[in-house]
């Protein structure tokens, strides 16, 4: 690393933590900055930037040219990138979250898309995958998965599915991953955002069906408390808090209910990188990880630490 010290020496400089500290990812080069940093895994790798600066075009205008690879390739690429770099360790990479006017601003996208009053709550993540229209689509994604995990051999690599909102849409979803031969297994783990109130609402029925939840904390701020993110008015009124006691609710009756049926629970909302008191919570609450921007890493993961410390003497 840019240290001059090895991996292995530089973590040991920094308090070891039961849970994990994550690292969210948008852009697959910049993974060789942060090499040094004491980060476990990346809990959230967006693949939007890999899509919107690759590969630039929608994928159903490049299967309707006839180059499906092209997404397919590129795609992998990305991913392999960063779970190479940071072998063994965990990549989550979260399928597609594209609102439709973003994917209508992808070259060709406009044929494929619609324009929605209220893209945010609109054909969105999982609901996408099982439509008719996506459905080709969320396959190519699915085939860059797997590229990755099989053809390059990079079993690092585990998936996380973005707003959902009922256990239909993903059992179907997860229907159609099994169908390109993508099934969970000890060393692929599925996870699911938790961003959508209803997904905490049925934890137990949606733990039964993966291995694991992540809290968009982002949206379940908005949902929870029926607060547009983009809304200046209500931001400047205070209205969007990631700290409200309602969300914090809701996020400590996920921890329970998903560890009651022995799946993990970790977070990837912009929380836990922006309100240490949130961390504070979600690790008093038992949270199993917390993935937060490269730039608080090393913060985290000292607060983290001090946490578990005090709690440990308290159990004494
Ligand atoms: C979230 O909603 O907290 C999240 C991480 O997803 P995004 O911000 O990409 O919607
Ligand atoms: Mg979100």
């Amino acid at each position: 690393g840019v240290s001059g010290l090895s991996r292995d020496v530089l973590l040991s400089l920094f308090p070891v933590t039961g849970t994990k500290i994550y690292m969210n990812l948008g852009q697959p080069d910049v993974i060789e900055k942060y090499l040094d940093l004491p980060f476990d895994g990346i809990g959230l790798m967006r693949i939007e930037f890999i899509v919107s600066e690759w590969i630039k075009h929608h994928p159903l205008y490049l299967i309707k040219i006839g180059k499906p690879d092209e997404f397919v390739n590129k795609l992998a690429d990305g991913i392999a990138r960063v779970a190479s770099a940071i072998y063994p360790r965990p990549v989550v990479v979260r399928f597609s979250d594209f609102k439709t006017n973003e994917y209508r601003g992808l070259i060709g996208g406009e044929e494929f898309e619609p324009e929605e009053r209220n893209p945010m709550i609109g054909w969105r993540g999982v609901s996408r995958y099982v439509s008719q229209q996506y459905e080709p689509a969320f396959r190519l994604e699915v085939r860059a998965i797997k590229k990755a995990r099989e053809e390059m051999g990079l079993k690092n690599v585990w998936v996380m599915f973005p707003f959902v909102r009922t256990t239909w849409e993903l059992n179907k979803a997860i229907g159609i991953m099994e169908d390109e031969g993508l099934r969970r297994t000890a060393d692929f783990k599925v996870w699911i955002m938790a961003e959508v109130p209803s997904v905490v609402t049925m934890a137990d029925e949606f733990s039964k069906m993966v291995d694991g939840f992540s809290i968009g904390s982002n949206d379940l701020a908005q949902l929870t408390l029926g607060v547009d993110r983009d809304s200046e008015i209500l931001g400047r009124m205070g209205y969007y808090d990631e700290r409200d006691p309602a969300v914090l609710r809701s996020m400590k009756k996920l921890i329970r209910v998903a560890h009651k049926y022995g799946r993990t629970v970790s977070i990837c909302g912009q929380a836990p990188s922006v309100y240490p008191e949130v961390t504070e919570f979600l690790v008093k609450e038992g949270i199993d990880s917390v993935s937060i921007n490269p730039d608080t890493v090393i913060y985290t993961r000292r607060l983290v630490a001090s946490i578990e410390q005090k709690l440990l003497l308290r159990k004494r």
